[in-house]
C-alpha cells in the first residue's frame, strides 16, 4: 500500500488527460491571440480581502470555498478560487488599462476551492478565461460569448450557451425586492440553505442545483419583467448579433449567475442534453473596476472549467510513432548516437532500453500500436543496418544506419 495519498479532491492528472489539456491550451491561446486578448500568469494566491471584495462576501466561494492561509507575517491570503478579481488587481497594479477601445486579457491555470468532490467537481481544477476591460459596446458582450462558443465549437464539445440580463444595478434592486417577497410566501420546498439566502442572498436560490429548489421557485418572479426600456432593447440588440453570427444559444430567464459583481448581460456554454454543469460562463461586470480602486469603467468575461471541457473531448489513443528496440547491451550502446542523431531531427521515437529477447520486444511495441519499429540486434549490427518494421502493414526492411534513410524509411522527408 502507498504510505501517502493525494488531498481529497485533487487529481493525478495522467498524460492522456495532459495532452488534452495542452490540446485546449493551444486552442485558447490561437484564439485568444487571433481576437487580441493579450495572455497573462498572474500569481496562484492572493489577499483574502481581494475575493472578500469582489467575488462577494455572501456567495459560497468566499463564505465556505477558499483555501484561507496565513504567510510568516501573519498577512491573510487565499488560494485563487476564481480568475477575475487578480486580473482586475494584476490590470490596475500594473497600469494595463490605458485603451481607448478597452484591453483583453486572457489566462490559463490551476484554481482551488473546497467544494464537495464529485466528478467534474474539484478542490483543485483547470480554468482557462478572459477578460474584456473598458468597452460597453454590445459587441463586446457577443465578442465575449462568440470567444467561448469558437473555442467549444472548434474542440467539438456539443454546448449550449444560455444567455440572459440582470439588468441596471436598480432594476435589480427592485426585483430582489420583489423575489424576496415571494420567496417568503413560498419557503416550502426550500431547503435549510436557501432559507437563510432570502434575505442574504435570493439570486444564489435560482442558481440551486437542487431539485426540490428547481422546482419550487419554478414560478418565482424573472428579471426581465423587471427589465427597463434600456435593457429590453440592448438584451434584443445582443440576439440579434448571434444570430447573425450562428450561435447556439438559448434565453435562460432563470440564469443570474453565482457571482457578486454580474450586471446586465450574463451566459453560460452548458451540455446539449440540458446538463446541470457547465463548462463555463461569465458577464458584464461594470462596477468591479472601480471597487477595487480603479476608474469606473465597464467589462465583460468568462471562465471555463478545463477539467469538465477535456471529460467531453474524446480522444483515440494514439500509440508512439515509432519504438526503438535494441537487444541487448552492446546493441543499445552502438545505436545510442544514430538514435540521438534521429532525436535531434525532431523525429519522435520512443526507445525500449530494457529489451533483449526480440519476440516478448515485438509483442510489447505492437501492444502500445506503434506505427514504426526499428530493431537493432546482433545481426544488424554486424551488417551496420537498422531493420525498419511497418507495424500497419507487416512490412520489414534493412536500412544504413544514416539518419536520412532511416527517416525516409518512416516516410518521412528530412529537409
Ligand atoms: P465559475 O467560476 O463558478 O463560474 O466556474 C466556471 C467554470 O469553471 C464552471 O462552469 C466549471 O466548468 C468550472 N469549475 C468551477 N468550479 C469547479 C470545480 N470545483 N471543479 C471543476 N471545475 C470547476
Amino acid at each position: 500500500m502507498p504510505q501517502y495519498k493525494k488531498p481529497k479532491g485533487t487529481r493525478d492528472l495522467d498524460s492522456k488527460t495532459t495532452e488534452i489539456f495542452e490540446e485546449i491550451r493551444s486552442l485558447f491561446l490561437a484564439i485568444s491571440k487571433d481576437l487580441g486578448y493579450e495572455h497573462v500568469e498572474i500569481p496562484i494566491f492572493e489577499s483574502t480581502k481581494l475575493f472578500e471584495r469582489s467575488t462577494g462576501e455572501t456567495t459560497d466561494i468566499v463564505t465556505k470555498q477558499m483555501y484561507k492561509f496565513q504567510d510568516g507575517k501573519n498577512r491573510e491570503f487565499s488560494l485563487r478560487p476564481e480568475g477575475t478579481p487578480g486580473l482586475i488587481r494584476a490590470a490596475l497594479e500594473n497600469n494595463w488599462i490605458n485603451g481607448h477601445n478597452g484591453n483583453k486579457f486572457s489566462y490559463f491555470g490551476p484554481f482551488f476551492r473546497y467544494e464537495r468532490p464529485q466528478k467534474g467537481r474539484y478542490r483543485q481544477f483547470f480554468q482557462l478565461g478572459a477578460e474584456f476591460i473598458g468597452s460597453d459596446s454590445l459587441e463586446s458582450d457577443a465578442e465575449c460569448i462568440y470567444f467561448l462558443s469558437t473555442l467549444l465549437k472548434e474542440l467539438k464539445v456539443k454546448n449550449l450557451i444560455k444567455i440572459n440580463s440582470l439588468g441596471t444595478s436598480q432594476e435589480r434592486l427592485d426585483y430582489l425586492k420583489n423575489l424576496k417577497e415571494w420567496l417568503n410566501k413560498n419557503k416550502k420546498n426550500l431547503s435549510k440553505e436557501d432559507l437563510t439566502n432570502i434575505d442574504k442572498n435570493p439570486l444564489r436560490i435560482l442558481d440551486s442545483k437542487r431539485e426540490l429548489t428547481i422546482k419550487s421557485i419554478k414560478n418565482a418572479p424573472k428579471i426581465h419583467d423587471f427589465w427597463g426600456s434600456e435593457t429590453s432593447e440592448r438584451f434584443k440588440k445582443l440576439t440579434s448579433i448571434l444570430d447573425k453570427i450562428n450561435i447556439n444559444y438559448e434565453v435562460d430567464p432563470c440564469l443570474v449567475r453565482g457571482l457578486d459583481y454580474y450586471n446586465s448581460t450574463v451566459f453560460e456554454a452548458t451540455g446539449h442534453e440540458g446538463a446541470q454543469d457547465a463548462y463555463g460562463g461569465g458577464g458584464k461586470y461594470d462596477s468591479l473596476v472601480a471597487d477595487l480602486g480603479g476608474n469606473s469603467i465597464p467589462a465583460i468575461g468568462f471562465a471555463a472549467g478545463v477539467d469538465r471541457i477535456a471529460s467531453a473531448i474524446e480522444m483515440t489513443d494514439l500509440g508512439p510513432f515509432c519504438i526503438f528496440l535494441p537487444l541487448g547491451n552492446e546493441c543499445r550502446e552502438f545505436a545510442f548516437p544514430t538514435i540521438a542523431k534521429l532525436w535531434d531531427k525532431g523525429i519522435p521515437i520512443k526507445a525500449h532500453w530494457n529489451e533483449t529477447n526480440l519476440k516478448k520486444a515485438l509483442k510489447r511495441a505492437n501492444s502500445s500500436s506503434a506505427e514504426y519499429v526499428l530493431i537493432f540486434g546482433e545481426k544488424e549490427k554486424e551488417k551496420n543496418v537498422i531493420t525498419c518494421k511497418n507495424m500497419k502493414n507487416g512490412d520489414q526492411k534493412e536500412v544504413s544506419m544514416k539518419v536520412s534513410e532511416i527517416a525516409s524509411a518512416l516516410g518521412l522527408n528530412l529537409k
